[in-house]
């Protein structure tokens, strides 16, 4: 038989799935892949079910219906200031994840280089692989997760670098970046022509007194600046896989191409279901900062009471956890053996690190008190694994 394509030689499955899949086998509570076990708000989900009897059921416009669209752009207006054309400047996706995944196919051509901030989100080099690019990392030093801007430079003066992914806040770290982070990234990408990709997946979600800033809304970042985002972490709709990409039209043209040929469009009922969470009032979004916050307190107040040891994430609904004490050589055989042992569920840090490191283990906090509360309660025992 002639040979498969050599495009998926060099990455593996997805490691943050096959956790979920590791914890269901033990009886863990899972804390590794990222989604809530609470419900998204009634409205969506009234919404959705008034929709099954009168549709949409056959296809929307493929880069998103009018009624989205038209939300989109007025929440993006909302919260960033920034003017955006619904017809042209927006394309719904199936999720962040092919959000990601256009704005790369759009972007790259085989043999162009793409900078990565590590620890990342461990899509990101399976993009950059599949169209085509490669990846080249540029640390977040840990604990602070701060970068320096001089290896970042150097990243950018390599020859064929034509864009920066940038999830902010962060997945895995919990880093938000500052204005004058975002201001000296920007600076370089216009110095050095690169486009900015960002995943910004968790703009709504963040501890005070952080604040996100749209990279797309410093100056001159406009035009080089792709915003992906999705709807899944702000209404708690992980399965229903809306996402989108925001940018200028000369660019949103081309993502509307690959997109259509893709997935064609999202689901035509979701997307009429969830524009109803798109004109929420700001008090929803003080709401679900108000929630983030509390199981924060609550997950990682109750690791610090356990001795464990990390860095409070910023934003986004992640921590990660130094576990080296554990003794274990490898963060996966850890993860391993905390569902196995311990009943808990976690990523292994390693997934999301360029560099060789294994001393951090990621939970998800995105969960019920009753889960966190199970968890802490299991976590307790973890002293079994030394
Ligand atoms: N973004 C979530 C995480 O990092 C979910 C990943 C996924 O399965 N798409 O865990």
């Amino acid at each position: 038989m002639k040979e498969l394509s050599r495009k998926t030689d060099t990455f593996t499955d997805s490691v943050i799935r096959r956790m979920t899949r590791i914890s269901n086998q033990y009886g863990a509570i899972n804390l590794s892949q990222g989604f809530p076990d609470f419900d998204p708000p009634t409205e969506i989900t009234d919404k959705l079910a008034e929709l099954a009897k009168v549709g949409p059921h056959q296809y929307a416009t493929t880069w998103g219906s009018k009624s989205i669209r038209d939300a989109l752009a007025r929440k993006q207006e909302h919260f960033s200031g920034m003017q955006v054309d619904p017809e042209k400047e927006i394309v719904v996706t199936c999720g962040g994840t092919e959000a990601m995944m256009a704005a790369m196919l759009t972007v790259c051509n085989p043999g162009d280089k793409v900078v990565v901030f590590s620890p990342f989100y461990e899509n990101y080099g399976a993009d950059a692989i599949l169209s085509g690019a490669e990846p080249i990392y540029v640390p977040l030093i840990p604990p602070t997760f701060r970068f320096d801007a001089d290896v970042l430079e150097a990243a950018f003066r390599q020859e064929g670098v034509k864009a920066l992914i940038l999830c902010n806040p962060s997945n895995p770290c919990g880093k938000v970046f500052t204005r004058e982070e975002l201001k000296i990234i920007a600076d370089l990408a216009i110095k050095y022509d690169i486009y900015v990709i960002t995943d910004e997946v968790y703009e709504h979600i963040l501890y005070k007194p952080n604040e996100h800033v749209y990279m797309a809304t410093l100056p001159g970042m406009r035009e080089r600046t792709i915003i992906c985002s999705s709807l899944s972490k702000t209404y708690s709709i992980t399965g229903w896989r809306i996402g989108y990409v925001i940018a200028p039209e000369n660019i949103a043209e081309r993502v509307k191409k690959v997109h259509d040929f893709l997935t064609i469009g999202a689901a035509a009922p979701l997307m009429e279901a969830v524009t109803v969470g798109l004109l929420f009032p700001d008090s929803y979004y003080e709401e679900l900062q108000n929630h983030y916050t509390h199981m924060r307190e609550l997950f990682c107040g109750g690791l610090k009471n356990l001795g464990f040891s990390f860095v409070e994430p910023q934003g986004a609904y992640y921590v990660l956890v130094d576990v080296s004490e554990y003794g274990y050589q490898k963060d996966y055989d850890f993860c391993v053996d905390l569902a196995k042992k311990v009943g808990v569920g976690a990523v292994p840090g390693s997934s999301f690190f360029k560099e060789e490191e294994n001393r951090y283990v990621r939970f998800h906090f995105a969960k019920k008190d009753e889960t966190l509360l199970g968890a802490l309660d299991r976590l307790a025992d973890i002293q079994k694994l030394k």
